[in-house]
């Protein structure tokens, strides 16, 4: 299976959506245990997804905060 279809797989199971058709978590492990680049990639989406989450309770307590957040996310997200 090629690594975008079970990159977009691993984002709607890491947003708690459904995998898409054809795809199960028994495939994506399988994948990721051989793909070094998807694991990579996981562990990046993760650590954005806790970003955002952080970023989302900061926005209802202190914006300025928020607002700082947001904007290292941007500065990481040009890097690659
Ligand atoms: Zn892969």
């Amino acid at each position: 299976m090629h690594c975008a279809r079970i990159r977009t797989a691993l984002s709607a199971r890491l947003d708690g959506e459904q995998l898409p058709p054809g795809v199960t978590d028994h495939r994506l492990d399988a994948h990721l245990s051989g793909c070094a680049d998807c694991r990579q990639w996981q562990a990046r989406a993760r650590e954005l997804a806790a970003d955002l989450g952080r970023a989302a309770v900061a926005a209802e307590g202190d914006t300025a905060s928020a607002e700082a957040l947001l904007a290292h996310l941007r500065s990481r997200s040009t890097s690659g």
